[in-house]
This record gives C-alpha cells, structure tokens and sequence, in this order.
C-alpha cells in the first residue's frame, strides 16, 4: 500500500486521526511498538476470561455530544456512572467529599442547608494560595486535607502538596450534596464490547494499515510519507536532546479472586494513607461481566516505568515548551496526544484534539489531493495542538486525589 500519512501510535489519538484521514480518502499507515491497538486504553480477557485494562482502569466520561456522536459510530455504549470510596479511618466513604463523607466520618447529620456551614467553620482561611496544600486547607480544612489528600498526593506524584503549585489542586473534589457520582458528565458510558473492540472498528477501513510492534525509531529512515502523525512522546522525537521530559508513572498489580463474586461494593477505593498502592479497582463493576470470580489491579504510583502522568511543575512546563519550539519547526509532522504534548488529556479531550488535527492535516492536504496526486505534498509544516480546542476537563488529572 502507497502510504500518504504515517500515524505513529494507535491509541486514542492516533486512531481517531487515521479514522479520519482514511475516510478521507488518503492513505494511513498506523503503527504501534506495543503489540496491540488501543494504546492506554487497551482492554483485554486475563487468563480466567474477564475483561480487564491492563494499564489502568478507564471509564469514558464526556460533556461532548459531538464526541459522543463520533465515538458511537464504532461502539454501542453500556451506561456505567463511577463510583469511588476512599478507605479513611477504618470506613469506606464516598471520594468526592460530599454531605455522606463528612456525616459518615464525624459522625454528623448536615444536609444541603448546613454543609457550607460545615465547611466553613473547618476550613483555615489562607490570604495567600500557593502551594496545593493551600487550596485545600483554605478550602476545607486541615482533618480533611490530612485524611484524603496528603497521603494520597504524597504516594500519587512522590510529592507534598506543600511542594505542588496550587494549579494542581485547583479544583477541590466538596461537594454540598450527595452526589456520590466519580464524573459529573452528561455521558457516561462503557463501550459495550470494550475498548479494544472499538479501535478495531474505528481502524477497519481498505484506506489504513496497522502494523503493531514496530518501534519509529528503529525504521525512521525507511518509513516514507508525505506527512506524519506522531503520538509518542515529545521528548523521545527530538532524542532528549534537552533532557527527559519528568513523568510519574505506575505498577500495575493484577489478581484473579477464583472464590469470590464480589471483592468491593464499587469499582474503586482509594486508599489515602495505607499501604503503598493508591487505589484498587475490581473490573466487573466497570464492565457488568457476571463472571464466576473477579478480577482487580492495584496501582502502585513510581518513578520510574512508563510515561503515564506528566508531573506538573512550573519547570517541567518550561521544558516542554522548548521541545515544543522544535516541534512547529519540524516539518511535515503533526504532533498531537497526551505525550506529544505532554498534557494529561482524558481520552474524550484525546478524541477532541485528534478531530482538530486531522481537519488541520486535511486542510493542508485538500488542494493536492483534489489534483489526483499520487504523492501527497501537504501544505502543513507541523502542528503542535494547532487550533485544538479541547473540551472542558471534567475530573482534572493534576487534582491531586481526583483523577482518571
Ligand atoms: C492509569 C490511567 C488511567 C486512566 N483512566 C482514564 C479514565 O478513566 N478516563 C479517561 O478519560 N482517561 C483516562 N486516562 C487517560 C487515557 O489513558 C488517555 O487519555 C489516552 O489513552 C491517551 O491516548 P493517546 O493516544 O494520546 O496516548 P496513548 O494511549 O498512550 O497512545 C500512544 C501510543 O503511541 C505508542 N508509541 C509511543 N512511542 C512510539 C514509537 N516510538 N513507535 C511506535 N509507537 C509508539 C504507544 O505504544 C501508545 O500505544 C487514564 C490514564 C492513565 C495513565
């Protein structure tokens, strides 16, 4: 196959790209080094056949209709709403703070018309907010802030609040009602054969190739198209040359339970400030499989592993922003994803930003294409999140208990 555009990742962001452009009518390489699609939001049956997400629980949540709208081409969808307890003081209670965690711990009867009472007589008002331990004690409160959010942040990120700029805590997970919903969004849903099933539908077209297994950078030079899409990470295109862009990552620990049904009563619990994993999620929550046993992950936040969450640090910004320099000089690329542009996107924002690009690669290549060229000259030099407009972040991944 004569390839116009190379898609370098078959995640989220590669995917809706090469859906894309493919539809098009140009012709779509997509690779992956991983020997699967899906990339981070792979799903697939563990030894005793339940469907599991090796890196991680994903639940899809979107305020986008148009995203929605997209993604239900290749999916039907099973209404699943998150739920979350944190484990504090010997209780599972419900994480967002809401009017049922504060009763449950203290031990209180507030309601909706006493709540912000409650809050305020708790919190310690702080005239200058720096640090993210700032937010949440001016918030609510120091008891709060050392039951659900020291601990956590310190194993999540390997660092204090005291020491996280107050832009990752900014939204602080109170609420004054009971909603014990993870996700507010107006759509939440799993797709219903998982999510592997559908990047296989969405990557089913004559137009795209998928090759999995191959490393960029071992072909590089022997991968000709007239434009590329890379997904990976920023910092590996232009070889570290200013050093590793910081990322925290995780270890995931996966274990079949053959005698039980259920381990806990929702898909996951958190764990602020015992034993060294920050959460466990058991699957069949998220996916309504009735299997004989039940299968969960902890996950185990480390330093070193797999790029999964950029640390988020004034300096770590500034270094991004210098291998972003060199990515709107780089021509004939478009740079989009979570690791191109080193930005913690849910997979809805991924979707977002994957439809901008590849109405901007499309764009670029619109007048070629119409000449009937078999070499496609595209007009783009390169992209970095060009004209991408994301939608809202529903649970900001930099909050430091609320994320993903
Ligand atoms: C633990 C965890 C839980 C999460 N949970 C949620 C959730 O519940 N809800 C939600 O909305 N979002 C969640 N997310 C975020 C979600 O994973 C991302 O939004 C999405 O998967 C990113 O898609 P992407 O295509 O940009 O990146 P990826 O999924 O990482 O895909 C990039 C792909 O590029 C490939 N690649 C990299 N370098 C190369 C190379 N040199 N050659 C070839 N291929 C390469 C990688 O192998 C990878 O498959 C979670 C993230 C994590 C870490």
């Amino acid at each position: 196959m004569k390839v116009d555009v190379l898609v370098v990742g078959a995640g989220f962001s590669g995917a809706v790209v090469a859906e894309r452009l493919a539809a098009s009518g140009l012709r779509v390489l997509v690779i992956d080094k991983r020997p699967h699609v899906g990339g981070n939001a792979y799903d697939t049956r563990d030894a005793h056949g339940v469907l599991i997400h090796p890196y991680g629980p994903h639940i899809f949540h979107t305020n986008s209709t148009r995203i929605a709208h997209y993604l239900s081409r290749f999916t039907d969808w099973r209404r699943y709403e998150h739920r979350v307890l944190a484990s504090v003081d010997g209780k599972l209670v419900p994480i967002p703070i809401n009017i049922d965690t504060v009763n449950r711990l203290y031990g209180l009867n507030v309601d909706e018309t006493t709540i912000r009472d409650y809050f305020d007589s708790v919190r310690e008002p702080r005239e200058a907010i720096r640090t993210s331990e700032d937010v949440v004690i001016n918030a609510v409160g120091r008891d709060l802030y050392e039951k659900f959010f020291r601990g956590y942040t310190r194993k999540q990120w390997g660092l204090d609040p005291s020491q996280l700029s107050a832009s990752v805590a900014a939204r602080i997970p109170a609420r004054t009602d009971r909603d014990d919903r993870y996700f507010t969004d107006a759509f939440q849903n799993m797709p219903l054969n998982g999510y592997t099933a559908m990047f296989e539908n969405m990557l089913d077209d004559s137009n795209i190739q998928v090759e999995v297994g191959l490393d960029y950078f071992a072909m590089r030079s022997s991968l000709h198209a007239a434009h590329t899409v890379y997904t990976g990470p920023i910092d590996a295109y232009f070889d570290y040359c200013f050093g590793r862009l910081p990322y925290r990552s995780l270890r995931f620990e996966h274990e079949h339970l053959a005698d039980m049904t259920q381990y806990q009563p929702v898909g996951t619990v958190n764990y602020p400030n015992d034993y060294e994993y920050t959460r466990i999620t058991e699957f069949r929550h998220l996916t309504g499989e009735r299997t004989p046993g039940t299968s969960i992950v902890r996950e185990y936040p480390q330093a070193e592993g797999d790029p999964y969450y950029p640390v988020p640090r004034p300096e770590n910004e500034a270094l991004f922003k210098r291998y972003e320099d060199l990515a709107r000089r780089e021509s004939g690329v478009t740079f989009v994803g979570r690791l191109a542009q080193y930005r913690y996107y849910n997979m809805d924002q991924c979707v977002g930003a994957a439809l901008k690009a590849a109405e901007y690669v499309l764009a670029g290549m619109g007048e070629t294409m119409a000449d009937g060229d078999e070499k496609v000259q595209p007009r783009v030099r390169s992209s970095l999140a060009a004209g991408v407009s994301l939608p809202a972040v529903a649970a900001s991944p930099l909050d430091t208990t609320q994320r993903s």
